[in-house]
This record gives C-alpha cells, sequence and structure tokens, in this order.
C-alpha cells in the first residue's frame, strides 16, 4: 500500500491537515454513512412507487375493468335471452298454413326471470362502478353509457320481460330487434370505458416500470457517484496521512544517519504535524548536541584549535592529496620555550590567556588551507599544504612560514598588565605523499623540535634522519638494558684511590654495561635510562652486593683488609623509602664492616628533601657506613646545609681538577673546598687527577687523597688486583 502511494502524487487540501485525523476519520464515516442512508432512502422511495403503480394497476383498473366486462356479459347474456326466447317459439308452432305464433310459456317466464335477475345485477355493477371516482373522460363516458343503459333497460328489455310474461310473441320479437339496436347502441361506450380501463392500467404500469429503472438508475448512478467520492476522500485522507508520515520515517533516517538539518516543512495542525514539530525540536536539539560533541571531540576547548584528532584526519587528507599532486606537506611543532615557569609563577589563567594570544598569532602566519592544532599544554602543530613539488623549494617555503611563526611569537604581549616576552622552538618536516605514516611525522617534527630546544631558544630546525638514528637506538638500548642484569652483562670496574705517600685507600666502584653487539658501554650512556625506567633500584643493588661482597673477600686477606670501596648512589635510588633497610640487608646478608664501606652521594640528591636526607644518612651512619660529597663544587650546597649533613668526605669535581694548574678561579675553587673540608672536619679527596702537577698542586693546597688517570682507569677487579699488588710492593 505504502510502496504504491509513494509514486502517487495525491493532491491533499491544505485545511484538511488542520483537522486532526480522529475527526478526519470520523467524518468520512459519517459521509460513508449519510450516502448509504440517502441511497437505501431513494431505493425505498423508488420500490413504493413502483409498488403503488402495480396496485392502481390492479385495483384501480382491473376491478372496474371486470366490472364492466361483468355488464357487457350480463347485458349481452339478456340480448341472447330474449333472442332465445323467440327461437323456441318459432320452434314451438310449426303447424299449419298460418302459423300461429304462439310462445313456449315456460321458457318465457325462465327468460323473463332470468332478464330481470340480470337487469338488477347490472345496476348493483354500474352503481359500484359510478360510485367509484372517475376521471372527466370517463365519467363523460359513463353519462353516455348510463343513458344507453337506461334506454337498453327501460325501453327493451322491461317491456320484453313484460310481453314474455304476457306471451306475446310478436311484442316480443319487435322488443328484441329493438333491444338488439339499444344493445349495438350502449356497446362503443361501454368498451370505450373499457379500453381507457386498459389504458389507464397500461400508462400506470408503464409508469411503474419507468420509475423501477429510474430508481434503478439513480441508485446506480448515486453509488457510483458515491464510490467516485468515497474513493477521493478516502485517498485524500489517506495521502494526508501517509505522506506526513513518510516524511517522518525520511527525517528519522536522516537523523539516525547523522544528519541534523532536514527542512522540516509542517503544513497542518493535526498529530502528525505535532509529531513532526517534536521532531523539529529534538532535530535542532541532537544537532546543537552533535554539534558540541564534534567540538569536543575534534577541537580544543581552549583555544578552539583543532585538536590531535582533527589534526590526524587532516594529515590523513593532506597526505593523500599530496600523492595525487606530487606538491611537498609540512609538519611544524612548536614549543612555547618556558611555558611551565609562566604557568607556575603567574598561574594557569595567564598561561591560558597566553596560549589562546599565541594560537590566534600562530594562526595570522598561515594560510586557509594549512591547520593550526594544539596537541595540549603549550605544543601547537602546523601543517602546511601545497608547497612546492621541489624538495628544496619546499623547505624553505616552510622555513620562510616557521621563522615567520617564531617572530610572531616572540612579539611582546601583555598579560595582566605585565609585558611578556615570549619564545618558541620549532621543529619541521616534509612529506611528499604517503612517504610516512602520520605517526613518523609527528615523532619527526617532535624530534627536531627537541633538537631546536636543546640548541637554544627560540630557534627552528629541520628534522635529521641522523638525530631520528640515534634516539631509535638509544631506545633500542634502553629495551635491551632491561634484560642487562639477568644475562649478566653488567660488570664492576674498580679506579684506584691513593693517598699522597702512595698507599692505597681503596676503589670506586663504576658500572659497565658489556653489551654483545657495542662493546663497553659506560654509565653516562645507560644509567640516565635505568634511572628514568625504575631498573636503577635491582641495578643499584646489585653493585651493592658485589661491593660488599668483594669487601669481604679482601677481608680475609692482610694485604687488601683494610681496602674501602666507594659505591655511588643515584637519587632515584636513595630517595625510595626502602633504601636504609635495603641497604642494611645488604650489609647483614654478607657480613661485611660497614666501616668499609662508603656511598657517594650528589648535591643534588643531598639537597632534594634534606631533612629526610638526613635521617637517611644518619641512621646509616650508626651503623658505620661513611657518605662521601660527589661531584663537590658543581652544585649550590649552602654551606648552612653543608654543616647540618652527616658527610664524611668531600670529592672535588674532576672538573675543577682539569684546570687547577692553569685556571686560577679553578685553583682558588679547589682551596676554597679543602678550606670547607677542613672547617667541617671531613676528608677531601679530588678525582680526576691526570697529570703529577695537578697532583702536587693538590697536595700542596692541602688534599691528600686522589683517584684518576694518575694511579689508573676503572678496570676489572683482576687487573685492579694486579695493579693494587704492585703499587703495595712497590
Ligand atoms: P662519577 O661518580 O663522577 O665517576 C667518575 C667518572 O670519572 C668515571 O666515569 C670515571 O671513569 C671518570 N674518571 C676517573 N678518573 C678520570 C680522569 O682522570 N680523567 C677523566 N677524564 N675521567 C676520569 P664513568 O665510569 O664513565 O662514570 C660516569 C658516571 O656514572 C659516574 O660519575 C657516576 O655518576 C655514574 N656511575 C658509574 N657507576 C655507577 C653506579 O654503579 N651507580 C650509579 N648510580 N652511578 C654510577
Ligand atoms: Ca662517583
Ligand atoms: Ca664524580
Amino acid at each position: 500500500m505504502f510502496k504504491q502511494l509513494e509514486n502517487f502524487h495525491f493532491h491533499v487540501p491544505r485545511f484538511l491537515l488542520n483537522v486532526n485525523i480522529g475527526v478526519r476519520l470520523l467524518t468520512l464515516m459519517g459521509l460513508a454513512a449519510s450516502v448509504a442512508l440517502l441511497l437505501a432512502a431513494a431505493g425505498i422511495l423508488g420500490l413504493a412507487a413502483s409498488k403503488e403503480s402495480l396496485r392502481s394497476v390492479y385495483e384501480d383498473r382491473m376491478l372496474p375493468t371486470q366490472q364492466l366486462s361483468h355488464i357487457a356479459n350480463l347485458m349481452l347474456t339478456n340480448r341472447m335471452l330474449l333472442q332465445a326466447s323467440l327461437t323456441e317459439v318459432s320452434i314451438a308452432a310449426p303447424t299449419g298454413q298460418h302459423t300461429t305464433l304462439v310462445m313456449n310459456k315456460l321458457v318465457a317466464s325462465t327468460a323473463a326471470d332470468a332478464i330481470e335477475k340480470n337487469i338488477d345485477a347490472i345496476s348493483a355493477l354500474w352503481l359500484t362502478f359510478t360510485s367509484a371516482a372517475l376521471t372527466p373522460t370517463e365519467r363523460i363516458l359513463a353519462n353516455r353509457f348510463s343513458a344507453n343503459r337506461r334506454a337498453f333497460v327501460d325501453e327493451a328489455l322491461r317491456p320484453a320481460v313484460a310481453s314474455l310474461r304476457a306471451g306475446d310473441y310478436l311484442e316480443t320479437k319487435m322488443l328484441a330487434s329493438k333491444a338488439h339496436a339499444l344493445y349495438d347502441q350502449a356497446g362503443p361506450a361501454l368498451q370505450a370505458l373499457n379500453q381507457l380501463q386498459f389504458t389507464t392500467a397500461q400508462e400506470a404500469y408503464a409508469f411503474g416500470v419507468r420509475r423501477y429503472e429510474t430508481t434503478r438508475l439513480v441508485a446506480l448512478s448515486a453509488l457510483g457517484v458515491a464510490i467516485l467520492i468515497m474513493t477521493w476522500l478516502g485517498l485524500t485522507l489517506t495521502t494526508s496521512i501517509v505522506n506526513p508520515l513518510k516524511q517522518v520515517i525520511a527525517i528519522f533516517k536522516q537523523i539516525s544517519s547523522g544528519r541534523y538539518d532536514t527542512a522540516i516543512a509542517i503544513e497542518g495542525r493535526d498529530e502528525i504535524s505535532k509529531v513532526m514539530r517534536a521532531l523539529q525540536e529534538m532535530q535542532t536539539k541532537l544537532g546543537v548536541n552533535e554539534e558540541a560533541i564534534h567540538q569536543l571531540a575534534f577541537y580544543d576547548p581552549l583555544t578552539k584549535l583543532p585538536n590531535r584528532r582533527l589534526l590526524r584526519d587532516r594529515l590523513q587528507r593532506a597526505m593523500s592529496v599530496s600523492t595525487r599532486n606530487q606538491l611537498y606537506g609540512a609538519v611544524l611543532m612548536i614549543d612555547l620555550d618556558n611555558f611551565k615557569s609562566i604557568n607556575d609563577t603567574r598561574g594557569h589563567d595567564v598561561g591560558d590567556a597566553l596560549l589562546v594570544e599565541i594560537a590566534g598569532r600562530i594562526q595570522s602566519c598561515i594560510r586557509q588551507a594549512d591547520t593550526v592544532a594544539r596537541l595540549g599544554g603549550d605544543e601547537f602543530v602546523v601543517m602546511l599544504v601545497d608547497l612546492s613539488p621541489n624538495e628544496a623549494q619546499a623547505e624553505l617555503q616552510a622555513m620562510i612560514i616557521g621563522k615567520k611563526i617564531l617572530t610572531a611569537i616572540s612579539q611582546p604581549c601583555m598579560l595582566e598588565n605585565q609585558p611578556h616576552h615570549g619564545a618558541a622552538s620549532v621543529g619541521l618536516c616534509l612529506f611528499l605523499g604517503q612517504n610516512a605514516t602520520i605517526d613518523d611525522l609527528l615523532k619527526r617534527a617532535d624530534i627536531s623540535m627537541y633538537q631546536a630546544k636543546s640548541s637554544g631558544r627560540n630557534a627552528l630546525r629541520f628534522y635529521d634522519p641522523k638525530i631520528q638514528a640515534s634516539i631509535e637506538s638509544r631506545i633500542a638500548l634502553e629495551v635491551e638494558l632491561r634484560d642487562a642484569l639477568p644475562n649478566k652483562q653488567l660488570k664492576l670496574y674498580y679506579q684506584i684511590q691513593m693517598d699522597n705517600t702512595l698507599g692505597i685507600l681503596g676503589a670506586e666502584v663504576l658500572l659497565r654495561w658489556e653489551h654483545p653487539q657495542h662493546g663497553l658501554v659506560l654509565p653516562d650512556q645507560f644509567i640516565p635510562m635505568a634511572e628514568e625506567s625504575g631498573l636503577i633500584m635491582p641495578i643499584g643493588e646489585w653493585v651493592l652486593q658485589k661491593a660488599c661482597e668483594q669487601l669481604m673477600e679482601w677481608s680475609t686477606n692482610p694485604a687488601t683488609e683494610r681496602f674501602l670501596l666507594s659505591v655511588n648512589v643515584s637519587g632515584h635510588q636513595f630517595r625510595q623509602p626502602d633504601f636504609v633497610a635495603m641497604v642494611s640487608r645488604v650489609l647483614t646478608q654478607t657480613g661485611v664492616n660497614p666501616a668499609r664501606l662508603k656511598l657517594e652521594l650528589t648535591e643534588s640528591v643531598v639537597l632534594h628533601n634534606i631533612n629526610d636526607t638526613i635521617d637517611k644518612m644518619k641512621t646509616l651512619n650508626r651503623q658505620g657506613v661513611h657518605f662521601s660529597m660527589d661531584d663537590f663544587g658543581t652544585g649550590y650546597s649552602s654551606l648552612a646545609h653543608l654543616t647540618n649533613l652527616p658527610i664524611q668526605q668531600l670529592k672535588i669535581d674532576r672538573s675543577f681538577v682539569r684546570n687547577i694548574v692553569t685556571n686560577h678561579n679553578d685553583a682558588v675553587i679547589v682551596q676554597t673546598i679543602i678550606g670547607m673540608a677542613g672547617n667541617l672536619g671531613v676528608a677531601v679527596i679530588a678525582e680526576g687527577v691526570e697529570t703529577e702537577e695537578q697532583r702536587a698542586c693538590l697536595e700542596q693546597f692541602g688534599c691528600p687523597t686522589y683517584q684518576g688517570y694518575l694511579y689508573g682507569k676503572p678496570m676489572p677487579l683482576s687487573e685492579f688486583e694486579v695493579l693494587a699488588m704492585q703499587a703495595i710492593t712497590a
């Protein structure tokens, strides 16, 4: 039904849509009922008329016809009777030459009786006929017949009855012929009257038939017209419901397919119009919500710039366009310099305002087709499209825009009435077609941005694959470091420490990674990784364990029993709540004399959470463990702090030792450190001593203990033990 109506464009009068569907249906049903009633009434009336004409045919016309026929019969009978009685007479007297015409008395009297009776019957019938309502024509004919009948009766029959009774043959004969003549005179009027009855009956009949046919025609045409009208009404009504319903369905389909801008034409005020109105409202609300969801999903709420997701989307599209047109595109990663400190010192509102300002400035540097996105924090990405098909040209174009952005960002701006001079670092990489994934591109731009950042602020750097390679190998190394300890690739090296009398104090334990492919890896390359990944905890504990085991071994030999070992402790490790417990456990497990162990901490570690640090150091001090302040002089430890710290040794950083002979400043610093140690009553050792001049200088300044290449590089245990034996026996 719906399918058929789909292509059926039926005009629906507008007013109909203003009427409720219920009312519409009721009206249609009412109309149908009225039509049925009218049809039935017309039928009934038509039938009644037909019946009436039948009745008039029979009752009004057949009855008088019968009466008239009867009269005619009786009149004919009377004439016959009269004739017959004469015949009897003539047969009854056939004798002699002179026939005496004598009547048969019995026959004559019987005929007279019969005639008399018939006369009465005729009178009665005529009276009945004439007393009925007659038309003027009938009345004229009736009057004419009445006169004839009376003449027939009065002038012929009644005298004939008398002459019959009298037996007067001649008289009777004369009257019989008179009756014959009068009968003939009366006949036409009666016949005409009778004919008139037939004619009228025929007319009534014909009228009845016509009436029946008219009724049938009217009924059939009324039925046809009613069917047409009802069909039209039904179709209009159905269309007036179905069409809006189809529209509703179409709108629902649109909505479910994610479109909320379908124009809804609401024409009426019926139930469906109300549904459509509600639908329209719903559509608008859904549209608003969808817009909000879209905004949230694809845009940064603060700057209203596209977010990472939308950027990826656009990059994807830009890359396929670039595949087609073979034009280069570029990705610029922009990171504001010192943004964190603005956020921290001047508050997040100021930080936000700055980001919004910067977003606007970056946007003003690019074309319509390009995209600025904010990835979060102070990180912006610019995507440039449709650059040159030539790589060098494209690079130049991208660089010009990058510089423009840097200049825009470095323009001073007012933040809460205070001027701010911003700067940024920009990393840049090109793309052509799908020569790299989106992740690759973002990574490349990120790497070059970090390059820019580390090369000084307000800089721009192009992506360099070599740098990426080194980063990637670093990442690979990080993965391998996880297995270095279980795979026994970590080794302890020992660097000898001596005093000014060439007596051996012991050694500093330095970690080495014997990598199966890369050979010996130095701690500066992997300790930061271990710290980042948390691997420093198991590694640091292993170093301590090994060092203590070594001390135990040495303790059984009088030549080595007094050796000390310095173990480096990373800040991450030291800050563990169970650091002290871990050290104590290793000490008891190995049974080593804690006084043989020295833990090296750097200033930054010590100063981090000074009270906690002091607690930890004091606890271990009480167990006999000593502490050395590593790389001393490079940090910022104030004297006030130093006096509070339970330190037993200061280790002069090798950067001061390196130039102690040539650089006056460094010499002064070293002298100060040595003086400080003297005042605090702690020992002092210099690291990085490479030449005798440096050693002599240090000794002259009052530093009696040394570590450095002058005595030996960090070396495996076996070599160290050889070196130590030589020194002892020397
Ligand atoms: P550090 O504690 O300052 O160690 C001294 C560094 O100076 C060692 O580098 C050593 O080889 C080097 N060195 C010694 N004498 C000289 C010299 O005369 N001239 C020069 N130029 N250098 C000299 P290394 O072994 O590469 O260690 C680097 C850093 O790695 C160490 O600095 C230390 O901070 C860290 N480290 C080493 N082993 C461990 C460890 O087991 N645990 C922790 N947490 N850190 C460690
Ligand atoms: Ca050290
Ligand atoms: Ca050091």
